[in-house]
């Protein structure tokens, strides 16, 4: 009956060596990403859905456009200015946008909507 025992004690080292190596990688993993702070990044740069078109917040920060009129965001907008003559071919972009062939163009971010008057 004396090898049963040393089975025994195989069988506990076995047990708590895996249990031991099963618990480091569970405490050590921050992989838990937070989708608060993804989003928060993407208000700051792009308008969110649903906002009022030529509102403060209808602004698209990486193009320094309004959002809704922003046809690198949203390339199904470029018909509608190709329809109203609104386009500059040569750089891709509505002629009311093109920096390039208007040095002196400013497009200014409309204010804030709780100061603008309804
Ligand atoms: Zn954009
Ligand atoms: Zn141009």
């Amino acid at each position: 009956m004396r090898h049963v025992s040393i089975f025994n004690i195989i069988l506990t080292v076995i047990v708590l060596f895996a249990s031991s190596a099963c618990e480091k990688p569970s405490e050590s993993s921050p992989a838990t990403e937070r989708p608060t702070s993804s989003a928060a990044n993407k208000e700051s740069a792009h308008a969110l859905p649903g906002v009022q078109p030529g509102s403060h917040d209808d602004w698209c920060g990486e193009h320094q456009v309004p959002e809704s009129l922003c046809t690198r965001c949203n390339p199904s907008l470029i018909a509608a200015f190709k329809a109203t003559g609104d386009w500059c071919a040569e750089h891709g972009l509505p002629e009311s946008q093109c920096l390039i062939c208007n040095p002196n163009l400013k497009i200014e971010r409309p204010p804030s909507s709780g100061e603008a008057s309804p």
